[in-house]
């Protein structure tokens, strides 16, 4: 009986189904329709980075060694962005580079780069140079003082064994087997074991300092936050007022001049990945130590060479780094903690440090990097009135 009905209905009411379709079909195409903007995924936002410092005017008639990046290297540059063959040589056939355009790059940083992850402290490898005789007088109180807050990111270049330091305090002392003395070429040495390390440590940016200089991890931190690592930044203080003037030997035939601006050692200065990958050709594995020899100057001017007079890269000028080569008391006291790194010098005659007070005399604090550290960490053990 069942069987009977079914061909009945469907003789019935083929109209009004038909009809009822057709309408639902039109409801339902309308309703797509204006659900198809709703279900695209929304527009990716694009991370702009910001404009390349303008590249030096050409300079005629240089030739430089291209040298080969090592393997590794090689294959890290092409993963980075805007890294075709052409990154990695210099600009042929360009004029003596005088009247160069001065630097565009100031203090602070630009804003406005958008990284979708944070910058985290361990992205940071923070390179302190020091010498043996230096390990107890110097060494010891950035151990005691900022180093002990990073340690896993510091990494201390040395021309001596300390075990005994090393395993009392834990931190990542590297024993360079360069020379301990202070000349040009044992000083680049050093340069060239902490810019290996740092291309080996896969860390996003690279920070030198001296064994005289306080950093400011926080400050660093921010100031860094404010570029991306895959861009070519080259952040620093000069020392000097002017671009230096360097004889660069050429061949064996003779030199030409060649002009930049580097940032002096020892204020500390800060490259991103992105760059320190482009200066393999000069700087890894020893070449570091030949490209020196080149223009016969020290580590940090070599640093500047490479980066401003071989890649074109200009110097982004800061002065929040600090060397005892500036009067360190004209810095304003409530500024001192937003700098990002400190000095001392001048004991044997005149002192010259910040002026800060806090906690300590300056008898029990000469360098005031104990004054420093307290008021950035009061909760330290050590630190008067700690919790
Ligand atoms: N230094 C070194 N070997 C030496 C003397 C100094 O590696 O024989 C390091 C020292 O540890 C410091 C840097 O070179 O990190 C600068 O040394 P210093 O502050 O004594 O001299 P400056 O150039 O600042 O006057
Ligand atoms: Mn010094």
């Amino acid at each position: 009986m069942h069987r009977l009905r079914r061909p009945i209905r469907m003789h019935i009411a083929p109209v009004g189904v038909n009809k009822f379709c057709f309408l639902f079909s039109l409801a339902f195409c309308g309703l797509l329709l204006l659900l198809i903007p709703a279900l695209q995924p929304p527009a990716r936002q694009v991370d702009l980075p910001q404009p390349r410092p303008q590249a030096r005017r050409a300079r005629a008639g240089l030739q430089h060694r291209v040298g080969v990046p090592g393997a590794s290297v090689r294959a890290e540059l092409s993963r980075t962005e805007g890294t075709g063959p052409d990154a990695l040589s210099p600009k042929r056939g360009m004029g003596p580079g005088r009247g160069a355009t001065p630097p565009t790059g100031k203090a602070g940083g630009p804003s406005g780069y958008r990284s979708r992850k944070p910058l985290d402290f361990k992205d940071i490898f923070i390179a302190v140079k020091t010498t043996r005789k230096y390990h107890k007088s110097r060494l010891e109180l950035l151990i005691q003082t900022w180093v002990s807050r990073h340690k896993e990111q510091t990494f201390i270049f040395t021309d001596g064994e300390d075990k005994e330091l090393q395993t009392r305090t834990g931190v990542n002392l590297i024993n360079t087997n360069c020379s301990a003395a202070h000349t040009r070429q044992a000083l680049c040495c050093k340069m060239s074991v902490e810019y290996d390390k740092f291309i080996e440590s896969q860390k996003k940016w690279f920070c030198h300092v001296d064994d005289d200089n306080y950093v400011i991890l926080p400050s660093l931190l921010g100031l860094l936050s404010s570029y991306h690592h895959s861009q070519d930044v080259y952040l620093g203080r000069p020392s000097l007022d002017h671009a230096i003037e360097a004889a660069e030997r050429v061949k064996s035939d003779g030199s030409v001049s060649v002009k930049f601006w580097f940032a002096t050692g020892g204020a500390g200065f800060c490259i991103s990945r992105g760059l320190a990958l482009k200066m393999s050709p000069w700087a890894s594995l020893g070449n570091f130590i030949s490209t020196a020899e080149k223009i016969r100057l020290p580590d940090d001017c070599t640093i500047g060479y490479i980066i401003e007079a071989l890649l074109e890269v200009t110097l982004t000028h800061t002065h929040l780094f600090h060397s005892h080569l500036e009067k360190l008391q004209k810095l304003p006291t409530d500024t001192v903690l937003e700098q990002v790194t400190l000095s001392f010098g001048g004991f044997e005659n005149r002192r010259n440090v910040v002026s800060i007070v806090g906690g300590f005399s300056l008898a029990d604090d000469p360098t005031r990097f104990k004054t420093v550290h307290c008021l950035l960490y009061p909760e330290t053990s050590w630190c008067p009135n700690s919790a």
